[in-house]
């Protein structure tokens, strides 16, 4: 497997996080705290899924480009966490780190990535 630079790759996804949460905060008019709880209910989500669907439906209505893109990069930063970041979520094998680098927050492979926006 290819040596990844994981601590660049880290700071630059710590660096998109920041400014996601900073646009979000933005777009909701409040301050970044709130946009920090609203990343923390998605992540736990599953638990209440019933009771937030309303709110959440709102949310994505509003910002659904960063709060996905706000997702994708709490999850890279996730997988950088317990070792499982550059491998492609749908077959498995190692990223390109060129792939990595352009998009860090990337979860699947080229291959995987063009077949499911095919659909
Ligand atoms: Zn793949």
């Amino acid at each position: 497997m290819t040596t990844l630079d994981t601590l660049s790759l880290e700071a630059a996804l710590t660096a998109k996080r920041s400014s996601l949460l900073t646009q979000l905060a933005t777009l909701r008019g409040g301050a970044p705290s709130r946009a920090q709880a609203s990343e923390d209910h998605f992540a736990h989500r599953e638990d209440s899924q019933a009771q937030t669907a309303t709110e959440r439906d709102l949310e994505f209505a509003l910002d659904d480009h960063e709060s996905t893109e706000l997702r994708r990069v709490t999850a890279a930063l996730q997988r950088l966490a317990n070792g499982t970041y550059g491998m492609c979520a749908d077959c498995g094998i190692s990223i390109a780190p060129a792939r990595l680098q352009a998009a860090p927050e990337a979860e699947r492979c080229i291959t995987c990535q063009e077949a499911l926006e095919r659909g």
